[in-house]
């Protein structure tokens, strides 16, 4: 079924108010709600289909992305993992923030350890990885304690092995022997006993400012975020600032414009850069209860040339993943302070089918919430969260 864009088709000579995203998934549409709010439409593309869709319910528009790429104010993405060709057709249009290269950064391992590698900025020590017997070599360089990674296509978790042991390796390299390293090389990362994983989402305005929300605490399961924490406990100014040197020096280097994520780990003082996110993330969905401006609001702003919102946070929350299950019941909707999040999409394991901010004023009563939440999850969620040492 299609449907016509806004049911006239003379809307698109309003194009200074619409806000082409690239991708259809839930931050696309978590982008519309920040964009609506503030008068500007969103038109997302589906990536594999190539057509313009509506950003919640999904319905194909009657409009082609040729047209809204020419008639838009703007063009972001919500996913780095794009067709190159899309990619270079939003750069070739003048209009796409943040831009290809930083998509590129983003969506290669390699284009992005040498992006760190270049700026001096810390990060784990690694080996690219193109045969067996690199993989070999880098077990004996980086072992006994390995993540191998895809260059590309991976995320939540997916695309890795863990290599802990020689007999992993062995496994792993059977698994390999008819891999392709040509069509997708492989990046070996030493795995790091860090002490927490954090990160900080900032925005860089059409002029080049930056802004910056406070370090988040994030904890995952399988790769894949289970809770994060905001602001992080115990964050100092000093580690906020060090943080911040570095999205500072990624998003100058990069010409950026809107909201850049970067994962970081922790051990004391010092931090390494996991991985960064040319987009939205979801461990900056908290914004969107603990601040005046959400991280959904403020890529939007940013991109439109607007001025960017408060990035400080006005509560603490914890944001909960709600991953793999169905809606769960409206028991959670009753707790005060609660804020159910959903995606409406349908189930499949290990898809974020939505996420709960639960918003408090002191560690206590956050901690109280949590426990509250806790208890109404399903099981498999239950378990994960209750297998995160405060
Ligand atoms: P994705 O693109 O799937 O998010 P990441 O590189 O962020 O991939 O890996 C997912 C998770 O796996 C990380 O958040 C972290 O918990 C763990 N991880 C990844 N790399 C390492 C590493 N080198 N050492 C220890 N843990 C790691
Ligand atoms: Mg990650």
């Amino acid at each position: 079924m299609t449907q016509t864009f806004i049911g006239n088709a003379s809307y698109l000579n309003n194009g200074n108010d619409i806000i082409v995203v690239l991708g259809h998934g839930q931050l696309a549409r978590m982008m519309y709600l920040g964009a609506t709010q503030l008068g500007l439409n969103i038109i997302a593309v589906d990536a594999d289909k190539r057509v313009c869709v509506n950003a919640v319910d999904k319905t194909v528009l009657d409009i082609t992305i040729e047209q809204a790429f020419s008639a838009c104010k703007a063009i972001t993405s919500e996913f780095e993992h794009l067709p190159k060709d899309l990619v270079k057709q939003a750069q070739d249009s003048g209009k796409f923030k943040p831009n290809a290269a930083a998509i590129a950064a983003g969506a290669d391992r390699i284009v992005e350890k040498a992006l760190l590698e270049k700026l001096s900025i810390p990060n784990c020590t690694h080996q690219i990885i193109n045969s067996v017997n690199d993989l070999k070599n880098a077990y004996d360089n980086l072992g006994p304690k390995l993540i191998l990674k895809t260059s590309r296509d991976g995320y939540d978790g997916y695309g890795q092995w863990r290599i802990f042991s020689a007999q992993d390796l062995t496994t792993v390299c059977n698994d390999l022997a008819d891999f392709d390293f040509e069509f997708m090389p492989l990046v070996a990362e030493q795995c790091i006993l860090f002490e927490r994983e954090i990160s900080l989402l900032g925005v860089t305005d059409a002029n080049g400012q930056h802004k910056y929300y406070p370090l988040t605490e994030n904890h995952h399961a399988d790769g894949q975020l289970v809770l994060s924490l905001a602001p992080a406990p115990d964050l100092t100014p000093e580690l906020q600032q060090r943080a911040e040197a570095i999205h500072q020096a990624i998003a100058d280097e990069l010409d950026y414009c809107g909201l850049l994520a970067i994962e970081l780990f922790q051990t004391g003082e010092q931090l390494l850069v996991n991985e960064i996110a040319p987009r939205v993330h979801n461990s900056g969905h908290w914004t969107q209860q603990g601040c005046a401006a959400s991280q959904f609001e403020n890529h939007i702003r940013a991109v439109a040339g607007l001025p960017l919102g408060d990035t400080s946070a006005q509560h603490l929350v914890a944001m909960v993943n709600y991953v793999g299950e169905p809606k769960p019941s409206t028991d959670i909707m009753k707790l005060a302070n609660t804020h159910l999040h959903w995606y409406d999409k349908s189930v499949r394991p290990k898809r974020k089918m939505g996420h709960i901010n639960l918003v408090a004023d002191n560690n206590q009563a956050l901690q109280k919430l949590i426990g509250q939440v806790h208890d109404l999850l399903p099981e498999s969620l239950a378990k994960n969260l209750a297998e995160i040492k405060e």
